[in-house]
């Protein structure tokens, strides 16, 4: 019997209903890319550039309708077209980068066994799943899928249950280019599709919570498969004492709550130096309290509602428990309208880490402020997190690398914030229980899904069984 699934409207209204793809239908699709895999990893990467290129102009054709699901998905406007614009960046990205990567060509003569020629291959996994959160719901599944198609892979997807509304335009742009349709699929569903997916492929990428990634990467072990975990984060934002607070308000400000918050590099924690602590609030709250809400129309102001209704009951906790624990909530909170839920950006003070807003990530417009007095105090209150997925330090250039140099994260952004967004050229790893597996970003995106095949030639006469015979020997 097919199960069914409703994704709320984010702005409220009716959900979208939609079936969920049963353990069945994704053996099937597997099964059908696992028939077209061989195909394509035989082309020339030239060659599945050209097919990747021109999937991209019919996603650009599309972009229209790609946009407004997304819309529809996401509740807001501008970050749906910049979505868009991502994904067909990292299309072009790899199209241009994934020759190079792939023209490494080893061959030579071992060094411990001469008479050994060698020669290396980079043998594409056949299968690959990505299962993707609700946040950038088509930028966070293609920003591993594209790389895994230009290896050689074949890609089966697993958007959110709370975003679905993107894969039918999605789709259309796949059907128009038969090669990559051949090797590229998406299933829609809930936990129990991702599950499935996470159950066939030869590696599974996955982008999400701590608490699905230890189930994802629980079963990856159990089916001894690789595992590249992308997961959430408390990120720190540290003022030192020679940083503008003017600047930094402002970076503070839309490094946390751009998006709604909702984004795994969200600026979730803010430590300033005692001497700039009073004007650095003054500044914040000033600048926070401006904030719009696209609450009347979707392209009008600068924060969209919650994607996931509950998210917005998670955040609303968060801030209850620590005012309910003294802390002082300075402007913003919860706005409930016609049954979507939108945040104004909260900044608190009176804050302390043993509050669920500092141990837990929050994945709202929340900005928690606490003071510190040297250096050392802010690294230890910085690094004391589980997570370690990215970070940012503001302060007098050379100042701030001495400090950045000391986190505990996988990116520190020095005199901004959440550049790791924007620059999808420079690994990183993450840090803490932020993930596991190789970077999604630079040259390891696209390496992580070829494995390295030796051929060995013996150039010389192979040895004999008797060169192995046990024969009495004087011992030393
Ligand atoms: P989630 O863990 O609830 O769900 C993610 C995906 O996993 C969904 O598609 C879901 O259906 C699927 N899923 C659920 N149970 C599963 C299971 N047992 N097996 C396989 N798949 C399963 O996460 P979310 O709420 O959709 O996304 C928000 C989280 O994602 C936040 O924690 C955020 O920090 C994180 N995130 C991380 C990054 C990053 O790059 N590190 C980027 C964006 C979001």
């Amino acid at each position: 019997m097919t199960n069914f699934l409703v994704a709320a409207n984010p702005r409220g209204g009716e959900g979208h209903r939609f079936a969920a793809a049963d353990p069945a239908a994704v053996d099937d699709a597997a099964g059908r890319l696992r028939a077209a895999h061989r195909r394509w990893a035989a082309r020339s990467v030239e060659e599945r550039s050209t097919f990747l290129a021109r999937w991209r102009n019919a996603l650009d054709e599309r972009r229209g309708e790609i946009v407004a699901a997304l819309i529809e998905d996401t509740g807001r406007a501008l970050l749906s077209e910049a979505e868009v614009d991502g994904a067909l960046r990292r299309i072009d990205y790899w199209c241009g980068a994934a020759t190079s990567v792939l023209a490494e060509r080893s061959v030579g003569m071992s060094a411990t066994v001469p008479s050994v020629r060698f020669e290396h291959r980079l043998v594409p996994f056949e299968l690959v799943g990505v299962v993707a959160p609700w946040n950038f719901p088509l930028l966070l599944m293609l920003i591993d899928a594209v790389p895994a198609l230009a290896a050689g892979c074949a890609v089966l997807c697993k958007p959110s249950e709370h975003t679905p509304r993107f894969v039918e335009p999605l789709m259309d742009a796949v059907a128009a280019e038969p090669e990559i349709a051949a090797v590229f699929d998406c299933v829609r569903g809930g936990a129990d599709t991702g599950a499935a997916v996470a159950g066939v492929a030869d590696a599974v990428c996955f982008t999400g919570s701590v608490a699905t990634g230890r189930k994802v990467g629980a079963r990856a072990g159990a089916r001894l498969i690789p595992a590249f975990l992308e997961l959430g984060g408390k990120d720190p934002l540290v003022v030192l004492a020679d940083a503008d607070v003017e600047t930094a308000a402002a970076i503070a400000l839309r490094g946390s709550v751009l998006a709604t918050g909702q984004a795994c590099q969200s600026i979730e924690r803010v430590y300033v130096h005692e001497t700039l602590y009073a004007p650095f609030v003054e500044a914040i709250v000033a600048a926070a309290s401006a904030v719009t809400l696209n609450t009347q129309q979707v392209d009008r102001g600068h924060l969209g509602p919650f994607i996931h209704p509950g998210q917005a009951d998670l955040v609303e906790a968060q801030l209850a428990e620590a005012v309910a624990g003294g802390a002082t909530l300075h402007c913003g909170g919860l706005q409930r309208r016609n049954g979507g839920a939108w945040c104004a950006p909260a900044v608190l003070t009176g804050v302390h880490h043993d509050m669920r807003l500092f141990a837990e990530e929050t994945f709202g417009p929340v900005v928690p402020v606490m003071a510190f007095a040297s250096d050392d105090e802010a690294v230890r209150l910085a690094n004391d997190s589980e997570f370690g997925l990215s970070a940012a330090v503001l302060g007098a250039e050379e100042h701030a690398l001495a400090v950045a140099r000391r986190l505990c994260a996988g990116a520190v952004s020095v005199n901004d914030a959440g550049l790791t967004t924007q620059v999808g050229d420079v690994e990183k790893d993450s840090f803490g229980v932020s993930g596991v597996g190789r970077s999604r970003m630079g040259t390891s995106g696209l390496v992580r899904f070829l494995r390295r095949q030796a051929l060995l030639v013996q150039t010389g006469p192979a040895a004999p069984l008797d060169a192995f015979r046990e024969v009495a020997r004087p011992r030393p």
